[in-house]
C-alpha cells in the first residue's frame, strides 16, 4: 500500500450525511464464493448507498463475555467453520482495521467498559457478505462482539449509543439471520429457497414488527409462542437484527431485501435503514 492511501485511511472520521444502517441475513458461507440472487442482492444494496468511510460490524459469529471492538490495523481473515470445499478456505479478506474508531466506539459507549481486541479478526458473518459489498476490500472494517451475558434489552440499548457513527461516514451492519435454526435447516438444500410452517410464522411476524417500528416486540423475541422458539433457537444470529434497528430513527425509512426463506430453517431477510 501507498503511504498516500495509508495516510487516507488514518485522516480522523470527517462529519458526512447520515448514513444507512443495514441488517445483512448472510446464510450460508458458500454466499462468500457463489452467484446467486442473495450475492446480487448485496451487491446492489452497496450501489444505492453511499461509500462509507468505515464498517462497523455486529457479526452473530462473534460471542464474549464483555463487549470488544476491534482495533488492529489489519484483521485476519477468519474461517471459522468446518466441512466446506477448500476454496472458501481460500478466501482472504484484506479490508484494513481502524485503530482511530475502535477507540472511537470504546469512547461512546457508555453502557459498559468496551475493550480493544487485538485477537479476532474478520469472522465469515463479516467478511462473507461485506466481500460483495465492497469487493476491493477498500474499506475499512472493525468489529463489535456480542456480550452472551446480556439481555436483548441491553444489546439493543447498548446499540443506540452508536447512532453518531452514522453522521461520521460509517456504515453499521448487523450480519445474523432473523430465522436460524441449523438442527432443523436441509443441508443438501443450503440455499433452495422454501420454509417450514413455523419458520415463515415467525418470519412474517418479524417483518411486521420491523415494518411497524415495534421495537418492544422485537425485544421481547422470547415470548411470541413455538414458531418463535423454533426461529430463534439460540440469540446469537438474532441480536444483530437488534443492533441494526435500535440505530433508526423516527424519520428513517425501512425497507426489506433479500427476503427470502432458505433451507426449510433459515431467512436471508435482510434489512435497510436510511434517511427519508
Ligand atoms: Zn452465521
Amino acid at each position: 500500500m501507498k503511504l498516500k492511501e495509508l495516510n487516507k485511511m488514518t485522516v480522523p472520521l470527517s462529519s458526512t450525511d447520515k448514513m444507512p444502517v443495514l441488517f445483512l441475513g448472510h446464510g450460508s458461507p458458500m454466499n462468500a464464493i457463489e452467484e446467486n440472487e442473495f450475492v446480487t442482492g448485496f451487491r446492489n444494496v452497496a450501489k444505492d448507498i453511499p461509500k462509507p468511510n468505515a464498517i462497523l460490524c455486529v457479526s452473530a459469529h462473534w460471542e464474549t463475555r464483555g463487549t470488544f471492538v476491534t482495533a488492529m490495523e489489519n484483521p485476519v481473515t477468519i474461517h471459522d467453520f468446518g466441512g466446506f470445499p477448500k476454496a472458501l478456505f481460500d478466501v482472504q479478506y484484506p479490508a484494513p482495521g481502524s485503530p482511530e474508531l475502535a477507540k472511537e466506539t470504546k469512547s461512546i459507549i457508555k453502557k459498559t467498559e468496551v475493550q480493544l481486541d487485538d485477537k479476532w479478526g474478520l469472522d465469515h458473518g463479516a467478511w462473507s457478505v461485506i466481500k460483495h459489498l465492497y469487493p476491493n476490500a477498500d474499506v475499512p472494517v472493525i468489529q463489535v462482539s456480542l456480550d452472551y451475558y446480556q439481555t436483548p434489552q441491553y444489546h439493543y440499548e447498548l446499540a443506540k449509543e452508536l447512532a453518531a457513527l452514522r453522521e461520521k461516514g460509517v456504515l453499521i451492519i448487523g450480519s445474523g439471520n432473523m430465522v436460524h435454526n441449523l438442527g432443523l435447516v436441509s443441508w443438501q438444500n443450503l440455499n433452495k429457497v422454501y420454509a417450514h410452517d413455523w419458520a415463515l410464522e415467525a418470519s412474517d411476524k418479524m417483518k411486521q414488527f420491523i415494518l411497524n417500528d415495534d421495537h418492544q416486540s422485537l425485544i421481547n423475541y422470547s415470548s411470541h409462542g413455538k414458531a418463535y422458539s423454533l426461529a430463534i433457537p439460540s440469540p446469537e444470529h438474532y441480536l444483530p437484527l437488534l443492533y441494526t434497528m435500535a440505530l433508526k430513527d423516527k424519520t428513517d425509512k425501512v425497507s426489506l431485501f433479500n427476503d427470502k426463506p432458505v433451507a426449510g430453517a433459515l431467512t436471508m431477510t435482510s434489512v435497510k435503514i436510511e434517511a427519508a
